[in-house]
């Protein structure tokens, strides 16, 4: 079906309960042309249930009908969650007020409302407070010898069969049930969201993408996570990731929420959810989104599917959380995947890969058959003496920390860089001349390996020491993650930070400099291996010239094709490499 307004997404509106129950045929009129003026409105998610709030039929009916007369989609939404109500048992131990899943009167109030809504709509969407997390004596005595993981996930699995999707389908045998997963991946199976087990019980997936104040937000959320969990859900669940969600809370500048759009719509997003209808009309914000939009519509026109390396990170997983993320904001382009990548010839691995009880057996035939592996200070730290048992490095990881202010990329002549604020790294001990150490952090008279690498089989395995504070990657000179970079895909790379840059299958890539820390525009510089003239600029048509370097490494001489481009922050290019 053709979009109404943009090519490459829809532009989605959720209206939560309380604002669906409050609206007049005046209201609704009036905010409608706001947000059609200034973003155009292809699709909204109307809600009957949040906390206190029904909405009654007869409001979501004429709301409904009022909204798709304008020629808008118009599918159903829940949020699971609920205050103590006459009937259900006081003492519930839950925040959000989620529902407490073994208290039958809650069971039954969960399935009256999914069957209403289904009733009601075709296509059906939980918000992400589909979680549990209830202590109540009752889940306590249900859960058993079970830890709470397996107990959640177990419970969510019934819930979601007998008392959300099954119940809906019985009234209405088409409706399309979508779960929307949190932007806290990390902490999903705590809490029973289990990608791995709902998805053959829901129809699609959604994903939150609102990263709102990175150094702020409850979550921890670096910019590029906008972008990192829609390609992890859509890893998850090929061909059917919906869209992605974002909001303006702790947004303090315009730019910070549009970010949010432009990453989640650089992922191949389907859907741009913005939440919520009172809270963006007449908010400046949305001015300036539709103006974007139109121009990322036109720069994605043709592009091809997005790649970067693939970060593996198993469901139900934790450890170095977002890490991948932290080197997609100093322009690595990273493809966070839950399944393991089987046609890649490299992959990074952080310590949530431990959670994989094949981890080991996998890295060994990866490596062995001509993979590159990078694997992470904590992950060696966690599997050290499974990975040395199986011969992939001798290395370990110390209880020393090491505060660096010196680094030596070790293939280059004049790779000295010295006097920089501290870093807290921790020490990476290795055999000499059994593994060669590609970059080094030091102070004073003495030094350790930030980057190192064996040999095993026809692949490599590199170990990349990670700083404490991961946000330190940032300070990093960028000749030091030049190192990284270069071994994380040795054909293109881009040097800097606080950028990203994402690179799709068709030869292109999309640079963007956040808008944070140094406002100001930034050399970043684009090397590639295989020869080319220049980058050329998709929108603009400008050429910049690539000159050869020459550059040693590992025992190897390379020569790059490098150009410059300037990247003033909030300001999106497409350039693709001229043969
Ligand atoms: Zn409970």
């Amino acid at each position: 079906m053709q979009n109404r307004h943009y090519k490459n997404f829809k532009t989605v509106v959720y209206i939560p309960a309380q604002v669906a129950e409050s609206f007049t045929p005046q209201k609704l009129a009036g905010d409608y042309d706001f947000i059609e003026k200034y973003i155009g409105l292809d699709k909204v998610y109307l809600e009957t249930h949040r906390d206190r709030h029904d909405v009654s039929e007869e409001q979501i009916k004429w709301v409904k009908e009022f909204l798709e007369e304008k020629g808008v989609t118009v599918s159903g939404g829940i949020t699971t969650t609920i205050h103590d109500f006459e009937g259900a048992k006081a003492g519930k131990r839950r925040i959000f007020e989620t529902f407490c899943y073994t208290d039958p009167a809650m069971r039954e109030r969960i399935k009256a409302i999914s069957e209403y809504t289904a009733k009601l709509f075709d296509e059906v969407i939980l918000d992400d407070f589909y979680f549990t997390n209830c202590t109540c004596e009752s889940c306590i005595r249900e859960k058993g010898d079970r830890d709470w993981v397996e107990f959640r996930k177990d419970l969510m699995e019934d819930v979601s069969r007998n008392l959300i999707v099954g119940p809906a389908r019985a009234v209405n045998p088409g409706v399309r049930m979508v779960i929307k997963y949190p932007n806290w991946r990390e902490s999903y199976h705590f809490t029973g969201y289990r990608p791995d087990t709902q998805d053959d019980i829901f129809d699609a997936t959604y994903i939150g993408t609102e990263t709102r104040s990175p150094a702020y937000a409850d979550q921890h959320l670096p910019e590029y996570l906008s972008y990192s969990l829609v390609r992890f859900m859509e890893n998850a669940w090929p061909g059917r990731n919906g869209g992605g969600w974002f909001d303006p809370y702790q947004c303090w500048c315009a730019d910070r929420y549009l970010e949010q759009a432009y990453l989640t719509a650089f992922a191949g997003a389907g859907e741009l959810m913005h939440f919520q209808w009172s809270d963006i009309v007449d908010n400046y914000f949305v001015g300036a989104m539709g103006m974007q939009l139109k121009k990322i519509d036109k720069l994605l026109e043709g592009i091809g599917k997005p790649v970067g390396i693939p970060a593996y990170i198993p469901h139900a997983s934790s450890g170095e959380n977002h890490l991948e993320m932290r080197l997609g904001m100093i322009g690595i382009p990273v493809e966070a995947t839950p399944v393991w990548p089987i046609d890649s010839d490299r992959v990074f691995i952080t310590e949530s890969a431990a959670y994989d009880d094949d981890i080991i057996d996998r890295l060994v035939s990866f490596v062995e058959g001509g993979g590159d592996a990078i694997i992470t200070s904590g992950f060696l730290r966690i599997k050290g003496d499974e990975l040395r048992a199986a011969g992939l490095t001798e290395s370990y990881v110390s209880d020393r920390k090491l505060a660096v202010t010196r680094y030596h990329v070790t293939g280059d002549d004049a790779g000295y860089i010295d006097h920089r604020t501290p870093i807290l790294f921790p020490e990476i001990v290795h055999g000499n001349n059994a593994s060669w150490s590609l970059l080094n952090g030091g102070d004073g008279d003495y030094h350790t390996s930030l980057f190192l690498r064996s040999a095993y089989g026809r692949g490599r395995l590199y170990i990349m020491a990670v700083p404490d504070n991961y946000a330190d990657l940032y300070r990093m000179p960028r000749s030091a993650t030049d190192v990284y970079k270069r071994a994380m895909n040795p054909l293109l790379y881009a040097s800097g930070s606080n950028f990203s840059m994402f690179t799709y299958d068709d030869g292109s890539l999309i640079l963007y400099r956040y808008v944070k820390g140094d406002v100001r525009p930034a050399h970043v510089r684009l090397s590639s291996l295989n020869k080319t003239e220049g980058f050329k600029d998709a929108v603009s048509g400008e050429l910049i010239p690539a000159v050869p370097v020459t550059i040693y490494e590992d025992f190897e001489k390379k020569t790059y094709y490098t150009a410059d481009v300037v990247l003033p922050p909030g300001v999106f290019r497409k350039y693709t490499a001229e043969p």
